[in-house]
């Protein structure tokens, strides 16, 4: 897996800004793992993207994520923090059995042939239908079906989706949260180009040196000018 560079997350966010969350999340592995095609990316279990996510994230940014939510039911402001590394885990297999029909896993370009149905149920079904590798135009399944093959889904590819169960410590509420890796790590992109922007416009201002002048220099040397010029 490639580090990213200052000049990656500029690209990344460039190519990412107007894109779906799915695309984007395809393209930041795209970056740290130029050796996969985007469609062998876009074809891996959903647990093995965001395994792979996660990984980019403990190279680029660390392992301690942290943040705040607002607690549904009083409004504070509730901070957390998790770990990087426990995202990490890929498929526990390939292929998971349901009343005798097998199913491959969700991968993202599943995920992109249902993301404009609102229909959930509806959703669920063109999901189970794609990834039944039997004659899937015989099967209809009741909701009950459905639940149970998601259910099946999740205990294959548990990083497929991670939900976090979340206290507040001041009235008590509990609720779950979805914790999104690939949401997670484009906002720390985007945040990392704004601020590479801001500093490339701040040194290219005071001194005349051009993006890739100001985008060469190490981090502590572009602090120190930082500092110089803002002082
Ligand atoms: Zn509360």
């Amino acid at each position: 897996m490639r580090t990213l560079s200052n000049l990656d997350f500029l690209r990344l966010w460039e190519l990412g800004v107007d894109l779906h969350p799915l695309d984007r999340a395809l393209l930041t592995l795209s970056a740290a793992l130029p050796q996969e095609s985007y469609d062998a990316l876009a074809g891996w279990p959903l647990g093995r993207r965001n395994t792979a996510l996660a990984e980019v994230r403990l190279a680029c940014f660390g392992r301690q994520m942290q943040g705040w939510i607002p607690c549904p039911q009083c409004g504070v402001r509730l901070e957390f923090a998790f770990d990087a590394e426990a995202l990490k885990a890929d498929p526990n297999e390939t292929e998971v059995g349901f009343h005798g029909l097998s199913f491959r896993l969700p991968t993202s370009r599943d995920l992109a042939t249902i993301a404009g149905e609102q229909d959930t149920r509806a959703a669920a079904l063109q999901l189970a239908q794609q990834c039944c590798t039997e004659d899937r135009e015989l099967h209809t399944w009741s909701e009950e079906d459905l639940d149970g093959i998601g259910d099946c889904f999740a205990q294959a590819d548990p990083m497929a989706e991670t939900r976090v169960y979340l206290r507040c410590a001041q009235c008590e509420a509990q609720w779950q949260e979805t914790l999104d890796i690939a949401a997670w790590l484009w906002a720390e992109v985007e945040a990392r180009a704004r601020r590479l922007l801001l500093e490339v416009h701040t040194l290219a201002s005071a001194y005349g040196w051009t993006e890739s002048e100001v985008l060469a220099l190490s981090e502590p040397r572009r602090t120190a000018y930082l500092e110089m010029v803002n002082a």
